[in-house]
C-alpha cells in the first residue's frame, strides 16, 4: 500500500444492543464494501452490561456485543469519515433515540494513528475511550501498540464472548456411502441425529445436507437414490425442530430435478450448488422461490486432478473474471447479490498452491460484493495430519470476517476454539 500521508489507520469501534449480532455483521460488511476503507483487522466480539444512567428505563438495561476494527483509509478526512460512518448508521436502520437508549448500530472513530482532533462533532481519539473498556479492550486488540491510559474504574463486565462469533457456521452432513470425511457414517438415523444434534448445539447456523459426494472420482447418484437419501434426512430433521432446536437447512445439490422436488415439500434455506449454478432452471427457482443459493467455482464436479486454473496468471484474477460473469446471469435473473453466496471453491480445478494462494489471498477478491461461504474444512491441499480439524483451525483463525462470513466446516467446537484465540500471545 502507498504511504501517502493521507493514507491512515483508523481504529473503529462498533456496538449493538438490538439484535446485536445481525447488524454488528450488517455493519462490517457495509464498511468493506467502502473502496477507501481495506478491513486489516477485525476484532473478536465482547460482550458488556449496557452503560446507562441510574433511573434509566428497565428496558434499556439490554446486554451490549462491541468490536472493533483496524482500516486502512485513503484519502482520509476525519469529517467525511464521520459523515459516512453516520450514513452506514441509518442504513443499518439507527433512528435517533435518547442518549443511552438500546441502539441498533453505533460505530465511532476510536483513534487514527498519531492524529488530534477537535472539533465540535468530532473529537479524536474518541473522548470515552479511556473509560470504556468495551471500546478499548478490542481497540487494543486491533492496535496494540496504541497509547491509552486506561480509566477504567468500572468494567461493565466485559468479555470475549464465548457464545457470539462474527462468522456463521455451516455444519456438513453427508448423508453418502462415499463422501471423503464422512461417507458411509450418517446414512442410518440414530447416527445421523447424532451428528446433526451435536453440530447444532455446537452452534451450526445452517445444516447442509448431501446425498452426492463430489470429491476426485466420486460416482455420480441417480436422481432417485439422492432425493430419497434427501428425504430421509429432511424428514430426521424435522424430529430435531420438533425438540426445539433452532437451525438453517442447507441442501448441497446441482440437480434441477432433486433440489425442485425437495423444495416443493421442504423449507429449504439455501441451496449449495457446487456447479456454480450453471442451470437455468435453478437460477429461476431460486428467483421464484425466494430462495438463497452458493454459487461455487470449479471446473468440472467431480473435481478432476488434470483439470485446474491456468498456471500462468493469478488464479484470483481468473477467478473474479468468472464471478463478473455471473453477476451478469444473476442480474438477467432479477435475482438479488445479497440472495447468492460467492464460494471460491478449494480443491475444486486448483492445484495445492493454488488453493493455499487462495487461502491466502481472499481479501483480493476486492470486486466482488457477495457474502462469501469458504468451504475448506479437512481438505487435502491442507496437508495429510492426522487431525484434519486442527489444521483446518488452523485457516479458520486467519480468516478475515470481513471477507469470509459463512465457514462450512465438519467440526463447529474446534473451529470455534479457533477463533476465541488471540492472534498473538
Ligand atoms: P456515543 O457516544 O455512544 O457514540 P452517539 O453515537 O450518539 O453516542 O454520538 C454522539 C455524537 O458524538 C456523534 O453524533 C458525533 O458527532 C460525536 N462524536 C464526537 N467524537 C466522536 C468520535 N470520535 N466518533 C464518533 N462520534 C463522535
Ligand atoms: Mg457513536
Amino acid at each position: 500500500m502507498q504511504n501517502s500521508a493521507l493514507t491512515k489507520r483508523v481504529v473503529i469501534g462498533l456496538g449493538s444492543n438490538q439484535e446485536a449480532l445481525i447488524n454488528l455483521r450488517r455493519a462490517l460488511l457495509e464498511l468493506r464494501r467502502i473502496s477507501q476503507f481495506k478491513i486489516l483487522k477485525v476484532s473478536r466480539i465482547y460482550e458488556s452490561v449496557a452503560q446507562l444512567p441510574v433511573n434509566a428505563p428497565l428496558d434499556w438495561d439490554q446486554a451490549y456485543l462491541n468490536a472493533a476494527i483496524l482500516i486502512e483509509v485513503q484519502n482520509f478526512d476525519p469529517l467525511k469519515l464521520l459523515d459516512q460512518l453516520k450514513v452506514l448508521e441509518v442504513r443499518i436502520g439507527r433512528v435517533t433515540t435518547e442518549k443511552w437508549a438500546p441502539r441498533i448500530i453505533d460505530l465511532d472513530i476510536l483513534h487514527v494513528d498519531d492524529l488530534r482532533f477537535k472539533t465540535e462533532n468530532l473529537t479524536i481519539p474518541h473522548p470515552m475511550l479511556a473509560q470504556r473498556p468495551f471500546a478499548f479492550l478490542p481497540a487494543l486488540e486491533v492496535e496494540p501498540g496504541m497509547p491509552l491510559i486506561r480509566k477504567n474504574d468500572q468494567d461493565y463486565n466485559t468479555k470475549i464472548s464465548d457464545r457470539f462469533f462474527w462468522p456463521e457456521f455451516v455444519g456438513i452432513l453427508n448423508v453418502t456411502p462415499d463422501s471423503f470425511s464422512d461417507g458411509g457414517k450418517y446414512l442410518e438415523r440414530d447416527n445421523f441425529l447424532i451428528q446433526a444434534r451435536k453440530l447444532v448445539v455446537a452452534g451450526a447456523d445452517y445444516l447442509d445436507i448431501g446425498a452426492e459426494s463430489t470429491r476426485p472420482s466420486a460416482k455420480p447418484v441417480s436422481l432417485v437414490d439422492e432425493l430419497n437419501r434427501l428425504k430421509g434426512a429432511l424428514d430426521h430433521l424435522e424430529e430435531l425442530r420438533q425438540e426445539g432446536f433452532k437451525f438453517k437447512i442447507s441442501i448441497d445439490s446441482r440437480h434441477y430435478e432433486t433440489i425442485l422436488k425437495v423444495t416443493e415439500n421442504y423449507k429449504i434455506d439455501l441451496i449449495n450448488d457446487v456447479s456454480g449454478l450453471t442451470d437455468d432452471r435453478i437460477l429461476k427457482l431460486i428467483k421464484s422461490q425466494a430462495l438463497s443459493a452458493v454459487c461455487m467455482h470449479s471446473l468440472s464436479v467431480p473435481a478432476r486432478k488434470d483439470l485446474v486454473l491456468n498456471s500462468e496468471s493469478n488464479p484470483v484474477e481468473q477467478i473474479q473474471n468468472w464471478w463478473l460473469q455471473k453477476e451478469k446471469l444473476f442480474a438477467s435473473h432479477d435475482i438479488h447479490e445479497k440472495n447468492i453466496f460467492f464460494d471460491p471453491g478449494f480443491g475444486f480445478g486448483k492445484t495445492v498452491e493454488q488453493n493455499q494462494y487462495l487461502v491466502e489471498h481472499l481479501e483480493d477478491f476486492v470486486k466482488i460484493q457477495n457474502k462469501f461461504f469458504i468451504g475448506y474444512s479437512r481438505k487435502s491441499f491442507l496437508g495429510t495430519a492426522t487431525d484434519r480439524d486442527m489444521t483446518t483451525a488452523q485457516i479458520t483463525h486467519r480468516i478475515n470476517p470481513a471477507v469470509s462470513q459463512l465457514l462450512r466446516v465438519h467440526d463447529i467446537e474446534t473451529q470455534k476454539s479457533a477463533l476465541r484465540m488471540p492472534h498473538a500471545i
